[in-house]
């Protein structure tokens, strides 16, 4: 007897990546193997044309592939387990809403939904660079900057509310901004990074501010958990200097000054999110 949530088991997972701008969803067959992936641009400021975009996906999939699959979606925020509504989207429509609930009531089955930062760790974990029995990972972006100089402090406010979250100094928009801050010039994250590579010396002075805000955030995250592994996503993860010349940063911040916490690039990098939203219904046969 074949017992599955989705009717007769195909062993196609979907996974659905709920962005500001864009929609991505992709199906990966049980080995991980990408079956089919789509995009569309987010209906913004309009949550039920939102839920009726993520569902036309999964039935545009369904219908090219000819199988039934579970769905997995993740989603900027999460969903608050008092009231079971969305909270603390930057995608601010969608705050407040039953998303699981009227995404499911769409699709006829039950989908599961899970903050897109744990998405990411879950696909890292699941067959990523973080793959194996510990693997971790998390998000810190709305702790605060620890360490702050005179000049970070409070620092830029943040989407959620409050002053000098990380993800406002260490993000590509983070970067940008500092940047703009120090030298009065308008660049993108990505210009800066070339600039850097190039050797202009305000891009390298911009880009070591960077590192040491990373790595002191990530010498809090040693202090209290100890991972086995940092795995970076994201714009910035593009930045192949990082994993060079990050962890030596580590030992000046981490208690007792000794840290070798290894630090890698997300394996499936812009697509980590949505193949972990697929993840979020794991194997079981
Ligand atoms: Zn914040």
């Amino acid at each position: 007897m074949v017992e599955s949530n989705a009717g007769s088991y195909t062993g196609m997972r979907i996974g659905i990546d709920l962005g500001g701008t864009k929609i991505e969803a992709l199906a990966i067959d049980n080995d991980g193997n990408e079956l089919l992936r789509y995009r569309v641009d987010t209906p913004r400021d309009d949550y039920a044309a939102t839920v009726e975009a993520m569902a036309a996906l999964v039935r545009r999939i369904e219908k090219e592939t000819g199988k039934t699959g579970t769905v997995g979606a993740g989603i900027p925020g999460s969903i608050s387990a008092k009231t079971g509504l969305v909270k603390n989207a930057n995608s601010t429509w969608l705050n407040g809403q039953p998303l699981d609930k009227d995404l499911s009531a769409a699709l006829n089955r039950e989908v599961r939904i899970a903050n897109d930062a744990n998405c990411l760790a879950v696909s890292e974990a699941t067959d990523g660079a973080a793959a194996g029995p510990n693997g971790t990972g998390g998000e810190w972006g709305h702790i605060p900057l620890p360490w702050p100089n005179e000049e970070e402090n409070p620092g830029p406010l943040c989407y959620c509310g409050k002053r000098g979250c990380m993800e406002t100094w260490v993000s590509g928009t983070g970067l940008a901004r500092d940047y703009k801050h120090v030298t009065g010039k308008q660049r993108t994250s990505r210009e800066i990074i070339v600039d850097f590579e190039a050797g202009d010396k305000d891009a390298i002075e911009a880009v070591d501010r960077l590192e040491d805000r990373l790595a002191r955030g990530m010498s809090s995250i040693i202090d209290i958990l100890d991972p086995d592994v940092f795995v970076v996503g994201g714009g910035l993860s593009q930045a192949k200097h990082l994993y060079e010349r990050l962890p030596k940063r580590l030992p000046q911040y981490v208690f007792g000054g000794e840290a070798d916490t290894p630090i890698l690039p997300a394996k499936f990098g812009d697509s980590s999110g949505v193949r972990g939203a697929a993840w979020l219904w794991p194997l079981t046969r």
